[in-house]
C-alpha cells in the first residue's frame, strides 16, 4: 500500500474523505473498501480498483499458539517475514522486517545468508502491522508493541524506519505509544547516534553477542568495521541523551561465546546501571550449536553475581522458522 497514493486519489473529494479513510484503515481496520459504507458506491469501487486493502501474505501458526508468522509478498513479489508473539496477559508484540534480505551476513541468522535485496518503504513497514493489527482484531486483541527484530539492520533504513514509527504512534493511525518501540541494532554507531537525538522515547537493544573484538566479529563481519569502543562510544552518548535503558542482547553458542571467562568480561563491559543483558538462545539455522541450559543457567549466574541485570527470552516460534535469526523469507 502506497498511503500516498491515497491521498492522491482522494485530493478531488472533500476534505474529510481522507480523514473517514484512513479511519476505515487504520481505526475500522477493514480489509476490503466494500465495507466503507460511508463512501458513495463509485468512490468504494475506485479505491477497490485504484487502492486495494488486501495484503498478500501466508500464514504459519506456532504449535504452542503464541507465535504467528507472516511471509508477505510485497509489490515487486519480493518477501519479507513478520511475527506477532502473543503474551500471556494479551499482550501482543509485533516483530517487523526493515529490509528485504540483509547486507550484515551474521554468521548465526538465516536472513545474512540471503544478501541485501533492498530496503522497505515506511508503507510496507506499515502494512506489517496492518496486518496484525487486522488479525487481532477479530479476537478482540491490538497490537500493543513493536520491535524492530526482523528481517534487516533497521540502522541502514533510518529514514523509512522512523517515519514508520512517527505514522503508526499518531492519534489517527494505530497510536502505539513511543514507548512500546524497539528498535534492535547489530551496532551502527551512526544510527545510535541519531535516535540519541530523536525527541521520542523509542528503546534500542544492542546485539552484541560477544564480550570481545575478535569473537564479536568471527560472529558479526560488521563488528571488523565498528568495534566495541567506538559502539559503547555510540551507546553512551545515547545515554547521556537520553537516560533510557539499553538491552544488550546476548545470543549464547556453544563453545563460541558461552563460557565463565566469557561471562565475566561481559560483565565488565556492563559497567552501567541502565544497561540490561537478555541472553536469546540460539535457533538453529545451520551454522553452529545452541548452549545447553544448564550453561546458560551458569552463565546468568555469572552476570547476576557481577550485579549485572540479566534475562533470558522465551524464543518465540522456532518451530515454524519464526525465532531470531530463523527469518529468511521462504515458504
Ligand atoms: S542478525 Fe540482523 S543484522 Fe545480522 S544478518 Fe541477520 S538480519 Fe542482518
Amino acid at each position: 500500500m502506497n498511503f500516498n497514493k491515497l491521498a492522491q486519489i482522494l485530493a478531488v473529494e472533500p476534505k474529510y474523505r481522507l480523514a473517514q479513510a484512513k479511519q476505515a484503515i487504520f481505526k475500522d481496520l477493514i480489509p476490503s473498501w466494500v465495507q466503507a459504507t460511508v463512501f458513495p458506491l463509485a468512490l468504494r469501487q475506485k479505491l477497490q480498483k485504484d487502492f486495494p486493502l488486501s495484503i498478500s501474505a501466508k500464514e504459519f501458526h506456532s504449535q504452542d499458539g503464541r507465535t504467528v508468522k507472516i511471509v508477505l509478498e510485497l509489490d515487486d513479489r519480493l518477501k519479507v517475514e513478520t511475527v506477532l508473539m502473543s503474551y500471556p496477559g494479551r499482550r501482543n508484540t509485533v516483530c517487523v522486517s526493515s529490509t528485504v534480505g540483509c547486507p550484515l551476513k551474521c554468521l548465526f541468522c538465516a536472513t545474512g545468508e540471503l544478501g541485501f535485496k533492498r530496503n522497505l518503504t515506511a508503507d510496507e513497514i506499515i502494512t506489517q502491522v496492518l496486518y496484525f493489527a487486522r488479525y487481532l482484531k477479530d479476537k478482540k486483541q491490538r497490537v500493543n508493541s513493536l520491535v524492530f527484530m526482523g528481517m534487516g539492520e533497521p540502522f541502514l533504513n533510518y529514514d523509512n524506519i522512523i517515519a514508520a514509527i512517527r505514522t503508526l504512534n499518531t492519534k489517527d493511525n494505530l497510536h502505539i505509544g513511543a514507548r512500546h518501540f524497539s528498535i534492535s541494532t547489530a551496532g551502527i554507531p551512526s544510527g545510535i547516534k541519531r535516535l540519541a537525538e530523536e525527541k521520542m522515547e523509542i528503546n534500542l537493544a544492542v546485539s552484541l553477542h560477544a564480550p570481545d573484538d575478535q569473537t564479536r566479529a568471527r560472529l558479526m563481519p560488521v563488528a571488523r568495521q565498528y568495534p566495541l569502543a567506538q559502539l559503547f562510544a555510540a551507546v553512551d552518548y545515547y545515554l547521556k541523551k537520553t537516560s533510557r535503558k539499553v538491552m544488550f542482547e546476548y545470543l549464547l553458542i556453544k563453545a563460541v561465546n558461552d563460557s565463565d571467562e566469557q561471562a565475566r568480561q561481559l560483565s565488565l563491559l556492563m559497567n552501567k546501571k541502565l544497561y540490561l543483558v537478555n541472553l536469546l538462545t540460539y535457533n538453529l539455522t545451520g551454522a553452529f550449536e545452541p548452549s545447553s541450559p544448564e550453561r546458560l543457567t551458569r552463565f546468568q549466574s555469572i552476570l547476576k553475581k557481577n550485579g549485572v541485570a540479566v534475562t533470558a527470552r522465551y524464543s518465540f516460534g522456532a518451530d515454524i522458522s519464526a525465532a531470531c535469526g530463523q527469518l529468511a523469507g521462504r515458504i
